[in-house]
């Protein structure tokens, strides 16, 4: 398991020392060496071209796929690691616990890969500001480990009601929220709240991330219609009520959504408890997941989150994004490399964060996964190294053994077909 305690933060990046990753598989075959300095990828070479030079650290990675790591583009620091303790007694969610918990559920992610988070926290209700400030207490003690970003979520933003939400939501983006978000779907006025979203953003040059399962066509074109104009970015999620239309009427939907710009972040895992999830499985759906096929086929930017993890809205979540590739690649019918395209280059797209691919003068977010190929490494996913900002920040190893079989001692197997590069 990872370890769960945060380690002290590095300092600034430029203190990073060198680091040089031995003898790594690259997705298009090559074996390579990669030098690290600075927090960022100095170069690539043939494996044994790159000598770690005095003072630089080693890691061997014979046997790993490196990979750009991935991102969370759809966590929910304050409401993880609940599911546990409502059954017993209803979450306190004092300042500390949601501080405790969104860091511990942060490193769980970490250690997954995610190097950068987005998270939605709710503000408003009786703990108003509480929530936000807890999560933004997190983000500051993961520094050097993992960068979160927090969305805040009012509750209602028109009519009377809506007056404290709107100067609330306002505070959150001055307190430190990078992200205006929210729910339309649950306010009275659906288009009116998405506007008030829009005003806010607009005066703060925020990107907005917005929750919806995109069920009505008409406000949904609303919605693309008024997304179009914000320079940031929008983004939607989770989209599954659109799985749920007449192919022809999520066709036209997913063209204005291509049309607009906006990005759709699926959650092949079930979801979050951000939107009413009746409409889906009114629809015979079992949680269901966006239509991924056909937005991707429409030209709609795509990424895939891990939602909920562990809390009432799904229970065993694992806030992994190799199981949300592996879903898209198994149950959404998209390519293994595109799955993970997905949790990766577009979901750090969908965050407004830079590029990554491994080659020199990228940044140094890698993840290493034990095995060869893409598709291997969606299936048995166990033993993986985190790099962030040029250092390896987590690291986890799974070792399988097997016991003789009872005839014959050890299993024989053709040399090719031994489980010799271990989970
Ligand atoms: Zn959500």
């Amino acid at each position: 398991m990872p370890d769960s305690q945060p380690r002290p933060p590095g300092g600034a990046m430029a203190d990073t020392p060198a680091l040089v990753l031995c003898g790594a598989r690259l997705a298009d075959g090559r074996t390579v060496d990669v030098r690290i300095g600075g927090g960022r990828i100095e170069a690539v070479g043939t494996s044994g071209s790159l000598p770690p030079g005095a003072g630089a650290a080693r890691v061997d990675l014979g046997g790993y796929l490196l990979l750009p790591a991935p991102a969370e583009p759809h966590a929910h620091s304050d409401t993880a690691l609940t599911a546990d303790r409502t059954a017993r007694s209803p979450a306190p969610y004092t300042a500390e616990d949601v501080q405790r918990r969104a860091t511990e559920a942060a490193l769980l992610q970490l250690g997954h890969g995610a190097t950068a988070l987005r998270s939605h926290v709710r503000i408003g209700d009786a703990q108003e500001l509480g929530r936000l400030a807890a999560v933004l207490q997190a983000r500051r003690s993961l520094r050097g480990l993992a960068d979160l970003t927090a969305v805040a979520v009012p509750r209602l933003l028109t009519g009377l009601a809506g007056a404290d939400g709107l100067a609330m939501l306002r505070d959150a983006v001055t307190m430190g929220a990078g992200v205006v978000g929210g729910c339309p779907d649950l306010d009275p006025d659906p288009t009116g709240y998405v506007e008030t979203v829009l005003e806010v953003a607009a005066e703060h040059g925020c990107p907005v991330d917005l929750h919806t399962e995109g069920a009505e066509p008409a406000r949904l074109a609303r919605l693309a219609a008024l997304a179009g104009g914000v320079p940031a970015g929008v983004t939607l999620g989770p989209c599954a009520g659109l799985a749920a239309l007449p192919a022809e009427v999520a066709a036209r939907a997913a063209d204005q959504l291509a049309a607009a710009g906006v990005t759709v972040v699926c959650l092949p895992q079930g979801g979050c408890g951000g939107v009413e999830r009746r409409g889906t499985e009114r629809a015979g759906g079992v949680r269901g997941v966006a239509p991924v096929r056909l937005l991707r086929a429409a030209g709609v930017r795509l990424a895939a989150g891990g939602g909920a993890l562990r809390d009432m809205s799904n229970p065993v979540g694992r806030g992994d994004p190799l199981e949300a590739a592996y879903l898209l690649a198994s149950q959404g019918g998209v390519r293994a490399a595109d799955a993970y395209g997905a949790v990766s280059g577009a979901a750090r797209a969908a965050m407004g964060l830079p590029e990554v691919r491994v080659e020199a003068g990228f940044p140094a977010e890698l993840l290493a996964v034990r095995g060869e190929r893409i598709e291997g490494v969606l299936s048995l996913a166990y033993s993986r190294i985190v790099i962030h900002r040029g250092r390896v920040v987590a690291r986890t190893s799974a070792v399988r053994e097997y016991c003789d079989s009872a005839e014959s001692g050890a299993p024989e197997l053709p040399r090719q077909g031994r489980p010799g590069a271990g989970p």
